[in-house]
């Protein structure tokens, strides 16, 4: 759907910007359908495809989720049609941590290191409902729900969640990506 502009959003004068609650002219309209139409966009714009569209897991597994969140790789998921199958092995080298499984007191501070040795802009995708909640293990062991350690962007419900479900996880990363939505720890304010 084209998006509807004016001249004055372009920084251009003219007589609309003095008569601000009259709806687009043709010409007005026909400018605003440009961008689209002939693929103009901002720098802002292209940073952010560009990141949406190349968002690298770190390899971090913590219970039975990891094992879905393995296959995502596979010839039959392949989240290689999102850029989403680099999965690296040190954090410094990845923008995507997905927690997958429940995670235990005892491991809350390696995933905790691990997250702040990830360079910035960096996502969190809560993985089941251990990861999001601490699923059935409400117990001392286990921590409720890992947004108590980590700011969370997308949770993805399950037990475990079908690799369909967290392909559909990345996917609504990345629109929020492109959308220009900030991180999670830069909306609640956590330090990074
Ligand atoms: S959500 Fe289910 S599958 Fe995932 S770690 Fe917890 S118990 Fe295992």
């Amino acid at each position: 759907m084209a998006v509807e502009k004016r001249l004055k959003d372009y920084g251009l004068q003219s007589e609309r910007v003095m008569w601000p609650d009259k709806g687009p002219g043709v010409f007005e309209q026909e400018l605003g359908d440009l961008e689209q139409r002939l693929m103009l966009t901002t720098v802002s714009k292209a940073v952010a495809w560009a990141q949406s569209s190349s968002v690298w897991p770190d390899t971090f597994g913590l219970a039975c989720c990891a094992i879905e969140m393995m296959s995502i790789v596979s010839a039959r998921y392949d989240v290689a049609r999102f850029g989403a199958e680099v999965f690296r092995s040190s954090p410094r080298q990845a923008d995507l941590l997905i927690v997958s499984g429940r995670v235990a007191h005892k491991m809350a501070a390696p995933l905790r290191q691990i997250y702040d040795q990830m360079l910035e802009p960096k996502w969190v995708i809560a993985m089941g409902a251990c990861a999001s909640s601490g699923g059935m293990f409400n117990n001392y062991t286990v921590l409720q729900g890992v947004d108590k350690i980590t700011p969370v962007d997308i949770h993805v419900p399950g037990c475990p969640p079908r690799p369909e479900a967290l392909v559909e996880g990345i996917v609504r990363l990345q629109e929020k990506i492109k959308a220009g939505v900030p991180p999670a720890y830069e909306i609640r304010g956590v330090a990074s």
